[in-house]
């Protein structure tokens, strides 16, 4: 077994550093304490053909294996967990159309999300609904050649600047999904500010009030909203923040590697100090491992393994948990200069818990994972016994 990138995928990775260094790490606390994701910014991502990165290269798109994704996200997620949120949502949208629109949505929208003439955004939370989506209240009635929605979604990452969100909603019932404009008349949008992470990625609020859309904006089938459309998201978007909590450990451990290398204290560097270095050593184990995992998702993903969802999730629990205990170890190296906005591991921090929050929290990934891992122990004693079976009737 040999886990090795292709030098096509080294190549792209050190691409991605350089951009990260040059354009994002630089300015990342500054986009944090203004609250917004400056537009050309977005424009370069989407210059590079990072907003269409997963996207197939018929629809303009870049056709990244999973593994390159994967590394974009670790390497946007080391700049800024903001602006990989923004990779992560208009990747789910560009993903579910790509697999679920019909072909003139595909023909339509999709050569637009590639170039970034349109950023997506993806809505299915509300008010009364997170971790239990399958509740949503949002609801679309069909009327003669339109569906008119009524709700409201909430926590919607770049919902102030998308230009199309892609809305879940029961329509008699059944969890569908609706591609909405963000100059429909029936929608409003009210910004969201004051979070504590991720605070560039200009979060809103969606209010539908008879919100009329045309018959054709509904996306695959009515009822299969939730059970494909927003699961298959769901598990891309776990992925790319996999990907992008093992970039906030990695920020972490390279500011705490530098920062115990110029800070002395009782005449040493930090980094002399055993119980700092016992710090430093459990963020390069775990970094390493978390690493890991999102290779082996990807692996999986891109040679079409089914296990590669339970393995997503596995790989953003360890994932997003390790990058919270990182970070907040990073903090206490850093000391008072930690908790400033001199440096950046406060916003690592910060960052960090959001992503035990979204795409799933930590505790629904762990209700997942331990019913995986007890069906796997009833399906290996099954099999085992029937082995057993096996060789007493050859006996
Ligand atoms: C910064 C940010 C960006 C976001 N962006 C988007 C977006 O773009 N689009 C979108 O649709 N949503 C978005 N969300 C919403 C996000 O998906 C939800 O926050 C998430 O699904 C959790 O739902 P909740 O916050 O309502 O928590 P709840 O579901 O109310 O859960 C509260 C707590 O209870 C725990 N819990 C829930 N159920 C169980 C259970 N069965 N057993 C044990 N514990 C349980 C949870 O783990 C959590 O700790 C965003 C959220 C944040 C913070």
């Amino acid at each position: 077994m040999r886990i090795e990138l292709t030098a096509q995928q080294k190549d792209a990775q050190s691409e991605f550093r350089a951009f990260v260094n040059e354009e994002i790490v630089p300015h990342a606390n500054c986009y944090e304490k203004e609250e917004r994701t400056p537009s050309k910014l977005i424009e370069q991502l989407a210059h590079k053909g990072y907003l269409s990165a997963v996207l197939p290269k018929e629809f303009g798109g870049k056709g990244m294996d999973m593994i390159t994704f994967g590394l974009l996200n670790e390497e946007i997620g080391r700049g800024c967990s903001s602006l990989r949120s923004l990779l992560t949502v208009h990747s789910m949208v560009a993903h579910a159309l790509c697999k679920w629109g019909n072909k003139s949505q595909k023909e339509y929208w999709l050569p637009k999300l590639a170039s970034g003439e349109v950023i997506a955004a993806f809505a299915l939370s509300e008010p009364n609904v997170g971790s239990d989506a399958k509740s949503i209240e949002t609801t679309a009635i069909l009327s003669g050649d339109s569906y008119i929605l009524n709700g409201h979604k909430k926590w919607i990452t770049y919902g102030q600047i998308a230009d199309v969100f892609l809305v879940f909603a029961q329509c008699a019932g059944k969890p569908s999904a609706f591609l909405v404009e963000k100059n429909n008349p029936g929608l409003s949008i009210k910004p969201i500010s004051g979070m504590l992470g991720v605070r560039a990625s200009m979060l809103a609020q969606l209010n539908f009030q008879d919100c009329r859309i045309p018959q054709e904006n509904l996306v695959g089938r009515l009822g299969f909203g939730f059970s494909y459309i927003a699961s298959s998201a769901l598990d891309y978007g776990r992925y790319s923040v996999a990907w992008g909590s093992v970039g906030i450990a990695q920020a972490c451990l390279e500011a705490s590697i530098q920062y115990t290398g110029e800070r002395k204290q009782f005449g040493v560097y930090l980094k002399e100090h055993q119980l700092i270095r016992q710090m430093i050593t459990q963020m390069i184990a775990n970094v390493k491992a978390a690493r890991l995992l999102c290779y082996q998702a990807g692996y999986l993903k891109e040679i079409g393994d089914p296990n590669s969802i339970i393995e997503t999730s596995i790989a953003k629990y360890f994932a997003s948990t390790t990058a919270t205990k990182v970070a907040n170890d990073a903090v206490q190296i850093h000391g008072a200069n930690g908790c400033s906005s001199e440096y950046s591991v406060a916003r690592y921090l910060r960052d960090a818990k959001i992503m035990e929050i979204i795409e799933g929290s930590t505790q629904i990934q762990q209700i997942t994972i331990a019913d995986y891992g007890y069906q796997e122990y009833r399906t290996q004693q099954s099999a085992s016994a029937g082995n057993y079976q096996n060789l007493l009737a050859r006996t």
